[in-house]
């Protein structure tokens, strides 16, 4: 049996009843080969399998009945359109099937043929189904209807595949094929798990006999899926804690100890644990690839500052890359005011900065005459050089996408890398989405915060919204309002805001002080504005989303969202992150006419709570993972049956069977025999950098 693979792995064009023109078509759904067929899972099922007496049938209702031709013809009807007509009765009646402009159907029947029909049912003067599926039971093939009669598979197809061909030729090739089909799992697994074995679950995935056979099936392949994830994970994950040198940092020298008495609060205990996480990683001789995940407002700036120290001391660069450079520019003046007393010097690297400017922080990066440089993606231009780069932070790493991670660790020898992320998940979860890297989670908010009031208000409160936001205007509280920015229409949302702002600032409130930020401004512009506003010299700042992200404005309390149901449950908590930074009392007001079963159950979620856990859970359930992580953008492949959340148990199963497999078998990976080797390389590339990145 050792050359089955290759019969699978032919292409599909060599099965019966796909020719040149027909693989054009599947190869767009991605089948290319014959296992990639048999892997070409339905999206759901309908039970075709119940036949209905036809006196028995529903008036708008799906229904498969049974029963003989016994007339049938076809008319020509007005224009060039056409009917044909076919009569069907079993015992109890006559129904007539239809179709529009479909003669060939004609050829098709013939009278006495035993039909069953699936579709929705019609009464006009007779009851008719219109366009049915339809199967015709010879008497030699009285068990393998595919399209009727049964549990039926419906498959996620393009316009030029019909349901119909895909079935019929995915039974084909699962009753020409399944025997070649290699059961690769080690036989202890599949038993240990009540697993049913690979033949059986690919045959039923697609035609299931019965819908407690299909939960076996789908058990059964979803195992696979995050077994094979698994072990990739885990073979990542070892090959960088063993093969690889980092560097070895000392953690007590000098400086750390003076950035600690300089400290302007006490870390909470959170913030203790992780820092402690992190410098354990450091002081190793393992590379750190470490995730710190907390909400919005946990305080991770600080623990990531406290990494650069680290570096610093040890006489080595450290680079920390953001989204945007108004972030940058914050980074920037906050580790400035930290760590320039104690003389380490600190750069940004925007693309706003002018050429000059530019090329100085360039040349003082490369002769190491700075030692933290800050930056947005301008840090991993070509002329980037760090002469001496040890250290790799990544903000709001959700922003970024993994070649742009490597890219930054390339300037430098297998640097330390901590990703920040302000979208925290559970752990069983961030486990396997960030596989290969460790993960520290900060659970608390710093102490003194109250947590933002929340609420959701339709277009006809806008007036009673303009009168409570006078009166917080004169309690001295600052007001952030925020636009959405679609993508396609930039100019048009661009407007709204402009609009918005000289409305507010002209018509609805003359007498507060009202500032405008969005993306398309100069670099200094967007600086003096946010400047401005840290210093309260705004009352209220009208922005697109370009505050989404890490701005840090202790007095700012309010944070009005107009069209809220044009932004992501995660961005409206970010959102809102901006505000409840302070002493006082926060508000988030979200206003929406939006009516979508989704909008109402984001901006439910958002009102029911402040936690950026159950945010991202709902988050998750609301978009499903695909979305929610921006799989590609991750580097994480695409799931094609198992979902990380619906499927948590198998999940967690697969992943202690996998590493235990790799514990067991440390070499599987070079033995040519070996069938899960095979079958990994095939599903996920694990050498080098493949598609998960370090
Ligand atoms: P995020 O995790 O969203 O990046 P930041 O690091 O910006 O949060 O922290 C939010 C605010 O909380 C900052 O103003 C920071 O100075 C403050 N902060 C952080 N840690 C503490 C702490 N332990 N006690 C008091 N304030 C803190
Ligand atoms: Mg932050």
């Amino acid at each position: 049996m050792n050359n089955t693979g290759h019969i699978l792995t032919q292409s599909a064009q060599y099965l019966k009843g796909v020719g040149p023109k027909r693989i054009k078509s599947l190869n767009k759904l991605n089948i290319f080969t014959i296992k990639d067929l048999l892997y070409y899972f339905p999206r759901r099922y309908e039970d075709r399998g119940n036949f209905k007496p036809i006196n028995k049938v529903e008036i708008g209702k799906f229904e498969t009945i049974r029963g003989k031709v016994l007339t049938m013809g076809l008319r020509r009807l007005k224009g060039k359109m056409t009917l044909f007509q076919l009569a069907v009765g079993d015992n109890t009646g006559i129904i007539y099937a239809v179709w529009f402009n479909q003669p060939y159907m004609k050829d098709v029947f013939k009278i006495q043929d035993e039909v069953i029909l699936y579709g929705k049912v019609d009464r006009y003067r007779t009851l008719q189904i219109n366009s049915p599926e339809y199967e015709i039971i010879r008497n030699d093939e009285e068990d393998s209807t595919i399209h009727t009669g049964r549990i039926v598979p419906i498959y996620p197809l393009t316009y030029d595949v019909s349901q119909r061909y895909l079935r019929t030729i995915a039974k084909r090739n699962l009753d020409s094929h399944l025997p070649e089909i290699e059961e690769f799992m080690e036989p202890d697994i599949i038993q240990g798990n009540s697993l049913i074995c690979l033949e059986e679950a690919l045959a039923a995935i697609h035609f299931p006999q019965s819908f407690a056979q299909l939960q076996k099936a789908k058990e059964r392949l979803i195992f696979n899926e995050f077994f094979l994830l698994q072990l990739a994970l885990g073979l990542k994950r070892r090959d960088i804690k063993e093969s690889a040198k980092g560097i070895k940092f000392n953690i007590s020298a000098g400086l750390l100890g003076r950035f600690k008495s300089r400290l302007p609060f006490t870390l909470t205990a959170s913030q203790q644990k992780v820092v402690a996480e992190i410098e354990a990683d450091m002081a190793s001789q393992k590379p750190m690839n470490r995730l710190l995940q907390g909400d919005v407002g946990s305080g991770k700036t600080i623990v990531s500052i406290w990494a650069m120290v680290i570096c610093v001391q040890n006489g080595f660069q450290a680079a920390l890359m953001a989204p945007t450079e108004i972030l940058a520019e914050q980074h920037h003046r906050t580790i400035k005011a930290m760590l320039e007393p104690l003389g380490v010097r600190v750069g940004v690297l925007t693309s706003g900065l002018k050429k000059k400017e530019k090329e100085a922080i360039l040349a003082a990066a490369e002769n190491h005459e700075i030692d933290i440089l800050i930056g947005t993606h301008a840090l991993i231009q070509d002329e980037m050089r760090c002469k001496k780069l040890g250290l790799v932070i990544i903000d709001e790493q959700h922003k970024f996408g993994v070649e742009q991670r490597i890219k930054l660790q390339k300037k430098g020898v297998m640097p330390d890398v901590l990703v920040m992320s302000a979208t925290p998940i559970p752990r069983t979860l961030a486990i396997t989405v960030y596989g290969d890297l460790d993960i520290s989670t900060i659970r608390e908010l710093p102490p003194g915060r109250t947590p933002v009031e929340t609420y959701w208000i339709s277009e006809k409160k806008r007036r009673d919204l303009y009168v409570f936001l006078k009166k917080k205007i004169t309690e001295k509280n600052q007001v952030y309002v925020v636009y959405p920015l679609i993508e396609q229409s930039k100019l048009k949302d661009l407007k709204a805001a402009t609009i918005m702002f000289e409305h507010f600032r002209d018509e609805i409130f003359p007498e507060c002080r009202v500032g405008l930020l969005h993306g398309r401004m100069k670099d200094a512009e967007k600086k003096a504005v946010m400047e401005a506003f840290k210093q309260g010299q705004l009352d209220i700042l009208v922005a697109t989303t370009v505050i989404e992200v890490g701005i840090d404005v202790a007095n700012a309390a309010i944070m009005l969202i107009e069209h809220a149901e044009r932004f992501g449950l995660s961005q409206l908590h970010q959102l809102r992150g901006r505000v409840g930074r302070g002493k006082k009392q926060a508000y988030c007001v979200l206003l929406s006419q939006g009516t979508s079963e989704d909008t109402l159950k984001r901006l439910r979620a958002m009102t029911s709570t402040t936690d950026g856990f159950k945010i991202a859970e709902y988050d998750l359930l609301i978009r499903g993972p695909g979305e929610f992580f921006g799989t590609r953008q991750h580097g994480m492949p695409e799931l094609k049956i198992g979902n990380i959340i619906t499927d948590r148990e198998l999940l967690v199963l697969s992943r202690k069977e996998a590493f235990q497999y790799l514990e067991n078998s440390p070499d599987f990976l070079t033995d040519k025999e070996n069938k899960i080797a095979r079958e990994l390389k095939e599903k996920f590339p694990v050498s080098g950098e493949g598609v998960m990145g370090r």
